[in-house]
């Protein structure tokens, strides 16, 4: 199937050069992989429709025969005969034409951002050729926990579907007991050198081989495991310590527990912590508060009360004549701290006065109003 140049450009089959060449800028804008809405593949089809139409031999050899005139690669590998000199036009293309694009920027009046197009072009590591460091994703889950285990600390563990390291080559891709050998497609350097014309002209690019991911070497057999890969998916139990004292909304993170990736770092697991509220307590800093409704006749005369706490019962003693909203505080019965000392609890004391009293009450009270109470 013949692909249809002028349509891919949107122009028509008479188009000036001109035009050609303000319908591909539009189009490499748009379209850069760098930017937000790029698409690689229409800005390879952009490009290699416009090497052929900008080209006039070309171009009138395409009119007569169809895109099939000749199999234009879009990228040489450096494989021997073409060298790299500098940073552009290498020799072997003859490709684009440099002087008429700055040209076209003072003489054309088109409406083109050069910083833009520049930023495209030699930006995302394509002008430095330093490998990126392959890492895994990030994972983040959250959890719930409840009240007591997020005051003390609990261990959990989860399952998670993840990309981990292979188990039975650890990672290698490699078949048990079998052998490295250098890569062919980079000749065991790792790395590519790459020839792109662009509308700059020929960048040279450096990255990284992806057939050894940087490694310089290829498993001889590989691991029925994982295929060659030294990763897979696979259900994990991850066992997660969290630390005594953590509050709602914390995160812990476990440097490592992420996706792995093919000759790569491994990601990080974020838990996200919820921790269910308590129906007595809840957390002041390290301490924490509890509400305590006292009878009248006890706060008067004083007594112990039984109370549960997250350590288990104890009972705390009411000292006679307290006032209303006053704080008990129990010593060391609040949040563990592991930088200070384990917080307290403290009960605020909430007197119940009588909404209605008894005739028998009401007798003794007025005893006690006559005592000046
Ligand atoms: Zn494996
Ligand atoms: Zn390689």
């Amino acid at each position: 199937m013949s692909k249809d140049y002028y349509n891919t450009l949107g122009v028509s089959k008479n188009a000036s050069k001109e035009e050609i060449k303000k319908a591909f800028y539009k189009i490499a804008h748009k379209y850069h992989p760098d930017k937000k809405e790029g698409n690689e593949q229409k800005f390879k089809e952009a490009n290699e429709a416009y090497q052929t139409l900008s080209d006039d031999s070309k171009r009138s050899k395409y009119d007569q025969f169809g895109a099939e005139f000749e199999n234009m690669g879009q990228q040489q590998h450096n494989h021997g005969s073409y060298q790299q000199q500098g940073g552009f036009g290498g020799g072997g293309f003859e490709g684009f034409d440099f002087s008429g694009f700055s040209q076209g920027f003072q003489n054309g009046g088109m409406e083109f951002d050069l910083n833009d197009i520049f930023s495209d072009f030699f930006g995302g590591g394509m002008s430095g050729g330093r490998a990126q460091a392959r890492r895994g994703r990030d994972i983040s889950t959250e959890i719930q926990i409840s009240f007591s285990d997020a005051i003390f600390g609990v261990n959990r563990k989860i399952l998670l579907t993840k990309t981990s390291e292979c188990n039975t080559c650890n990672g290698s891709g490699a078949k048990v007991g079998t052998k490295m050998e250098k890569c062919k497609h980079c000749n065991g350097q790792g790395k590519i050198h790459e020839a792109k014309r662009t509308i700059l002209g020929t960048i040279s690019t450096t990255k990284v081989c992806d057939i050894c991911l940087g490694v310089g070497e290829i498993p001889k057999e590989i691991c029925e495991k994982c295929r060659g890969k030294g990763v897979f998916r696979l259900e994990q139990e991850v066992s997660i310590q969290i630390p005594a004292g953590i509050r709602d909304g914390e995160m812990v993170r476990m440097t490592g527990y992420g996706e792995a990736i093919s000759k790569g770092t491994t990601g990080d697991l974020y838990i996200k912590i919820n921790v269910a509220p308590h129906p007595l307590f809840k957390r002041d800093g390290n301490n924490l508060v509890m509400d305590l409704n006292l009878k009248l006749s006890d706060a008067l005369l004083g007594t112990k009360y039984p109370i549960k706490t997250l350590d288990g019962d104890i009972e705390v003693n009411i000292p006679e004549g307290v006032g209303i909203n006053e704080i008990l505080r129990v010593k060391g019965k609040g949040v563990p701290n592991p930088k200070t000392k384990r917080g307290d609890l403290l009960i605020k004391l909430n007197i119940k006065l009588p909404n209605k009293l008894s005739r028998k009450s009401r007798e003794l009270v007025e005893e006690l109003k006559k005592e000046g109470v």
